[in-house]
């Protein structure tokens, strides 16, 4: 296996050599990230028209399907020389997360190519580049006269960053996906920081965890026990040590950051309004915090239930909780079996996945790995600048 990995990163590396000059996946690139798909007021309509367009000058079909109005999933489809074979889906999401524009160095929607070749967008990784990677793979492809013996399907889905219930949940869900007969999905991974690039079977399943605590409201001067405030500091003082021990973890190099249970807060809501700001002496009756934490298919769920009920929120301190799962309980985590027979006949999910690199599409494993991938292809367009 390690040959022809090396193979495939020389073929890699020939590919980006000999990618003609008069195309400028860069430019496309740039497009696809201007065009603002933030949550909570994604421009779909921008996207798609975007997608259909880049769908046509390569020849694929397409299909937009809207499960909810104004959310469209676009399907485009290159059909195999043996159709009836399972097909190979390539899914990525076209909206992003809200961006602080003010913090940014150069506009988050402006797609600003620096003198180091760096692009500053918002939706660069995550993750715009894997679906314009999949185009650019299919249009390489094309003009070398390769045609794939599985059809290919590429979907771009709507709503990720909020769930996915408007998008990726309704399309796995349908008719319209059974149709596709898929036999394997390509989706996000984890941006590398280095060389090494690596393939995740499995997916940290969102808990995101509001606590809330209630308590006799007092005047500021008082001290006494039970004040909403002070139980929720020692809910959020219990959460900062579990999540400093998980994190000593990843430090100490004994676990990689998607083995280990991380929480993070994302709100803090407490305080009497006043006109300057909030009322400074009066201890407020009501407190709470909302934590975003994600758990590993390693972990196990029932004991940090028991801690949520227990530690974090107990019924002793006057405290509440509430926690939103990203999937039902009957599937708690994102797991693809890695046993034989799961897709092709005889091949466990790694071998499936070399098939895939060696017999299909080398470019589009290496095209759909992030993070470098914007360097590589930065590197591309200098040198385009240079021959101009
Ligand atoms: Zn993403």
């Amino acid at each position: 296996m390690k040959k022809t990995l090396i193979n495939l990163f020389f073929l890699s590396l020939l590919f980006f050599f000999i990618l003609p000059t008069k195309q400028n996946p860069i430019t496309r690139f740039q497009e696809y990230l201007q065009i603002n798909t933030a949550q909570p007021n994604p421009n779909y309509s921008e996207s798609t028209k975007f997608l259909i367009s880049l769908s046509k000058s390569l020849n694929l079909e397409s299909q937009i399907i809207e499960f909810v109005k104004g959310k469209p999933i676009i399907l485009l489809k290159w059909v195999g020389k043996n159709p009836k074979l399972s097909s190979i889906l390539l899914n990525s999401h076209t909206d992003v997360v809200a961006a602080e524009h003010h913090k940014w160095n150069y506009p988050p929607f402006k797609a600003h190519i620096d003198e180091s070749g760096d692009i500053y967008a918002r939706g660069s990784q995550d993750m715009k580049c894997v679906g314009l990677q999949y185009l650019e793979a299919i249009r390489e492809l094309k003009s070398s006269g390769f045609e794939p013996i599985r059809t290919v399907y590429v979907s771009f889905v709507p709503d990720e960053e909020i769930g996915g219930h408007d998008g990726a949940e309704k399309f796995a869900a349908s008719d319209e996906f059974e149709k596709l007969n898929v036999g394997i999905v390509l989706d996000e991974g984890l941006a590398s920081p280095n060389e090494n690039y690596r393939l995740f079977y499995a997916e940290r399943c969102p808990w995101w965890l509001v606590i809330k605590a209630t308590g006799a409201p007092g005047h500021g001067s008082k001290l006494y026990d039970n004040s909403a405030m002070e139980n929720l500091l020692k809910s959020i003082e219990s959460v900062r040590r579990f999540r400093a021990s998980q994190f000593d973890l990843v430090k100490a190099g004994l676990k990689a950051q998607g083995e280990v249970i991380s929480v993070n807060m994302a709100f803090l809501k407490a305080g009497t309004p006043s006109p300057t700001g909030f009322v400074m002496n009066l201890q407020p009756s009501e407190a709470e915090a909302g934590f975003d934490i994600r758990v590993p298919p390693t972990a196990d769920p029932k004991s940090l239930e028991k801690r949520i009920a227990e530690e974090w929120a107990p019924s002793s301190r006057n405290m509440t909780f509430e926690v939103w799962m990203q999937v039902e309980d009957a599937n708690p985590f994102h797991l693809t079996h890695t046993h034989t027979h799961t897709y092709w006949p005889h091949e466990s999910w790694c071998d499936t996945v070399m098939v895939i690199c060696t017999t299909f599409c080398t470019k589009l494993i290496f095209w759909s790995l992030k993070e470098r991938i914007v360097t590589l292809m930065t590197k591309v367009y200098a040198r385009h600048k240079n021959i101009a």
